[in-house]
């Protein structure tokens, strides 16, 4: 059924430059502006991206629009037998797949396939959208009146993604738009764009007609011009906090809704009557998991005094057997992203130090099973961070685990809620009661209970509270369907004579 060749094209070759995908096929806009994408366990360029002009992102909306004229009439089945087909052909051939996010990303394989699986999961929502787009009726609301909601697409939406995820974020997002029968333009992150034009193909592939899902890659400037196109109805966006306020804003300027996920520092508080090792290994998985490039990382043990020491010892003996290099080699961890960032990431290790933080484990400077040019920062863990300290503060987004030492429940709370950031958190315990407490006190929008990294399952949303989310949609599940929808409610009388009459009154129900 399937013809391979599509998706061999969009499998990037060692000099291939990434070209944009509108309207089915790849296609080289009128850009000359191009980036480098790395392989970031070599340290190398790999192959280049375009840039696209605003022209190009013009060009990519129009295709959008004609596709969705016809998309939007095509039947709920026809469009349920393609979401099934791509899920299919994804799984079938997930292995191409990660060995992409692995070579721009620098995930390690294993973790490249938890990306593909979680992203999967919501196209498998994404199946059920007969359920999920159904409105409602109410018969006789007045008498011989009924009223009724129905639930239609948007038209063209947009999705900017970032680069920990180039795979799952925008399955997050397109399955569902696709599914309820809107076009797509996804621009993804510069740093790892390939996966974007394999799942192109493999759409293409699954029957969805051209132009339904359109990809433009580039910078600021293509971001400037899906956010000010008038013919744009929604941005989804997903990245840090600076740009996600940033896009919020001007896309509700233009006039656009828009849902606008950011940053995050994840607090995992342990109390005394905890599993110190279920707690230790939840922090060494969390913290160093994907080298720390997670928004749902955990970043920040909250330790109380109690039994700091001991957890301490358990996280450091744990990040001992930890063998960080190229994610191909069946390593933990691998490479970040650019070298500026590990050079920034490192960084906050010198400040933490010179703010007064132990460092326990040093990750800068470590062995590597890979070559040495590669971006590396091997685990590390400060112990005693004064929550003055950036590197308490900010977003280090990378392995690196800070442990605060607290005398209790209620110092661990005010610090969590007294943070910029509301995305996700845990609690380990054994006290049903302060699991309890917890949920209900914490102003986080993801909380883990004995759960490190409580990313929701499909069928429930995803997103945060304060500066990392914008706007009042979260990503997938219900509300996802709903930001992907807008909804119209119908009252209707079919004639009966006896209703008729002249009354200018504001309708009232009898
Ligand atoms: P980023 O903000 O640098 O980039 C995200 C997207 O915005 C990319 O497509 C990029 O090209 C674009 N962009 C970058 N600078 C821009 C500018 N000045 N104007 C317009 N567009 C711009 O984020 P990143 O480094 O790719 O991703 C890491 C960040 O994303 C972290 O802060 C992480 O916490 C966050 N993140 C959040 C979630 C979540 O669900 N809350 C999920 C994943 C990642």
């Amino acid at each position: 059924m399937t013809d391979t060749s599509t998706l061999e094209h969009a499998a990037p070759a060692a000099t291939a430059i990434v070209d944009h995908w509108v309207g089915g096929a790849a296609w080289a806009g009128g850009s000359d502006r191009t980036g480098d994408v790395y392989n970031p366990a070599l340290g190398a360029v790999q192959r280049e991206v375009r840039f696209a002009t605003a022209g190009d992102v013009d060009h990519a909306v129009e295709v959008a629009s004609d596709a969705f004229a016809s998309w939007r009439d095509v039947s709920i089945a026809k469009r349920q037998q393609v979401m099934f087909a791509f899920r299919e052909i994804v799984n079938a051939r997930k292995d191409e797949l990660a060995q992409i996010l692995t070579s721009e990303h620098g995930k390690v394989l294993a973790d490249a396939h938890g990306e593909i699986a979680r992203g999967l999961e919501v196209v498998e929502f994404a199946c059920g959208l007969g359920q999920l787009t159904k409105g409602a009726y109410s018969e006789n609301a007045s008498s011989g009146i009924d009223v009724y909601t129905l639930r239609q697409p948007l038209g063209v939406v947009g999705i900017i993604s970032p680069f920990n995820f180039p795979a799952m974020v925008p399955m997050w997002f397109f399955s569902i738009a696709i599914a309820a029968g809107n076009a797509v333009v996804l621009k993804p992150s510069e740093k790892d764009p390939s996966a974007a034009n394999w799942m192109a193909a493999a759409l293409a592939e699954a029957g969805l007609p051209d132009g339904v899902f359109n990809v433009v890659h580039g910078d600021k400037v293509a971001v400037d011009a899906l956010l000010e196109h008038p013919d744009v109805r929604s941005i989804s966006f997903v990245g840090s906090t600076p740009i996600a306020r940033y896009v919020y804003e001007t896309g509700t300027r233009a006039g656009k809704r828009v849902q606008a996920l950011g940053g995050a520092k994840n607090h995992m508080l342990v109390l005394p009557d905890a599993d110190l090792d279920l707690a230790a290994d939840a922090a060494v998985n969390a913290g160093f998991g994907s080298a720390g490039e997670r928004c749902m990382a955990i970043s920040v043990v909250l330790a109380v005094d109690t039994i700091a020491d001991a957890l301490v010892g358990k996280i450091a003996e744990r990040m001992a057997t930890l063998r960080t290099g190229d994610g191909t080699r069946g390593c933990d961890m691998g490479p970040l992203i650019t070298g500026a960032h590990r050079d920034k990431v490192a960084g906050y290790v010198d400040v933490a130090a010179g703010d007064g933080a132990t460092v326990v484990v040093d990750g800068r400077g470590i062995d590597v099973d890979g070559d040495p040019n590669g971006f590396w920062v091997g685990p590390t863990l400060l112990d005693q961070v004064p929550t003055t300290s950036a590197a308490y503060r900010e977003e280090i987004f990378g392995p690196v685990l800070s442990v605060v030492r607290i005398e209790g429940y209620e110092d661990g709370l005010e610090l969590i809620n007294s943070g910029a950031f509301g995305n996700g958190t845990a609690i380990f315990t054994n006290d049903g009661g302060a699991a309890r407490r917890f949920q209900r006190e914490v102003e986080v929008g993801m909380i883990g209970i004995n759960v490190p990294i409580p990313v929701p399952v499909a069928y429930h949303s995803f997103g945060g509270w304060k500066a990392s989310l914008f706007g009042d949609a979260k990503a997938y599940g219900p509300h996802g369907f709903e930001f992907f929808t807008a909804e119209k409610a119908i009252t209707s009388r079919w004639l009966d004579p006896s209703h008729g009459g002249i009354n200018l009154g504001f309708p009232q129900h009898t």
